[in-house]
């Protein structure tokens, strides 16, 4: 796509080599306009929002709400069912405290082997105070999730991510959904690794929620977003207390604010929306759909390159969306990592927040490359050059 030329990032060097960034999973490189927007937000808007009555708190406010708009067209939803978060993590243990409220002992909440432990460890701690069951679709050895209608039995909540962060799986959300509300359940996705590759559409895929963060879809860390259907989102107890969510109080009580403000308590991070919204319309200005083609091309580049070496094991899940995971044979993954840094190569190793489904493959972790629109053929061809290097040093 040759848009490394907007992020300054790849003006620097490391041991002086080009960095090739490709651990877009764990957080995407920022656009000169997204850092540009939030420094103007600090030197010119600079005010709390929905409070003053004056110039700067009003401006404040407008950006910080028209980013929120921004973020609805983006997914096709309504403002008032965009509520701002610190990110995936806080949107998804907002709804495991939130939903729970709902749920009765011996109730099921229907997650997969691949979750990432922010999509597993709230559940887990919400099941245990209030008797809940977990339970879990299974994956098979390349990371393919085998879905079973009976797993749905009496599940009320049913929550998964639509692209796996540690194998890549692009897992088959509308045959989740259909059972999920087959059977009454709510309906979750994560979508930390799609929303900066695939397009979301709210309505197209029925969540009933969906969360993601800021830093993945080039935006800044400390945002992100918790999208729920209004119908819900008007009958769920907000996560957390104080200003600005509230309509009255008392004394003795209170009450909330109407949706979203009443899942935003406190002084929000409103540089960070407004740079979230500037990140949306970069996304915009390359078209979701041009990157989906283009990242699809580089991911079987990766997978052809990533092929051709010796000893490798690389994870295959039948449909796959911008991450490739793999292992070679007696290398531990820290080490790959360690070598590739030497050569200016950013890769994640480990067991990428995903230990249960590293148990379940009976490995301790995985080399993984993920994809973006700044990455190109050069850099998978210099990657697939270095490793090539590092396994005849092994050998
Ligand atoms: N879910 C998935 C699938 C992720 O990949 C991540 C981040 N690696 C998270 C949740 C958590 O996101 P965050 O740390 O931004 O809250």
């Amino acid at each position: 796509m040759n848009v490394k030329k907007d992020f300054p990032i790849f003006n620097r060097k490391i041991n002086e080599k080009e960095i090739i960034y490709l651990d877009n999973a764990a957080t995407s490189q920022k656009p000169i306009e997204v850092i540009e927007i939030m420094n103007d937000f600090y030197k010119r808007e600079n005010s709390n929002v929905h409070r003053g009555i004056y110039t700067l708190s009003e401006e404040a406010t407008d950006f910080y709400e028209k980013a929120r708009e921004k973020i609805a067209k983006f997914i096709n939803a309504n403002s008032n069912e965009i509520i701002f978060t610190k990110g995936t993590t806080e949107s998804l243990n907002l709804l495991a405290y939130s939903l729970s409220e709902f749920l009765i002992r011996g109730d099921v909440i229907l997650l997969t082997e691949l979750e990432h432990h922010a999509n597993l460890v709230p559940w887990q701690v919400m099941s245990k105070k209030k008797g809940l069951k977990l339970r879990f679709i299974p994956v098979d050895n390349e990371g393919n999730l085998v879905i079973d209608e009976k797993l749905f039995d009496n599940a009320k909540i049913v929550s998964i991510s639509h692209v796996s962060n540690a194998l890549g799986t692009l897992n088959d959300i509308k045959k989740i959904e259909e059972l999920a509300h087959k059977n009454n359940a709510y309906f979750i996705i994560d979508a930390a690794q799609s929303i900066s590759h695939l397009k979301i559409d709210v309505k197209e895929l029925n969540a009933d929620f969906i969360a993601f963060s800021g830093h993945k879809v080039f935006g800044p860390m400390g945002i992100g977003v918790l999208y729920g259907k209004k119908k819900f989102l008007d009958n769920m107890e907000p996560f957390i207390y104080g200003g600005d969510m509230i309509s009255e109080v008392s004394l003795e009580n209170s009450e909330w604010n109407d949706i979203p403000f009443k899942f935003e308590a406190g002084t929000q991070n409103v540089a960070g929306a407004i740079g979230l919204g500037k990140a949306i319309d970069y996304v915009n200005k390359l078209g979701i759909y041009n990157i989906e083609a283009y990242e699809k091309e580089l991911t079987n580049h990766l997978i052809k390159k990533l092929s051709e070496l010796k000893k490798i094991r690389i994870y295959r899940p039948n449909n796959i969306s911008s991450i490739v995971s793999f292992n070679i044979e007696n290398i531990h993954s820290h080490d790959i990592a360690q070598l590739l840094d030497e050569h200016g190569i950013c890769v994640r190793a480990g067991n990428h927040c995903c230990m249960p489904l590293m148990n379940k493959l009976e490995i301790n972790g995985t080399v993984r490359i993920s994809l973006s629109v700044y990455n190109d053929k050069n850099d998978i061809d210099m990657l697939a050059e270095k490793l090539k290097i590092i396994t005849e040093k092994f050998y």
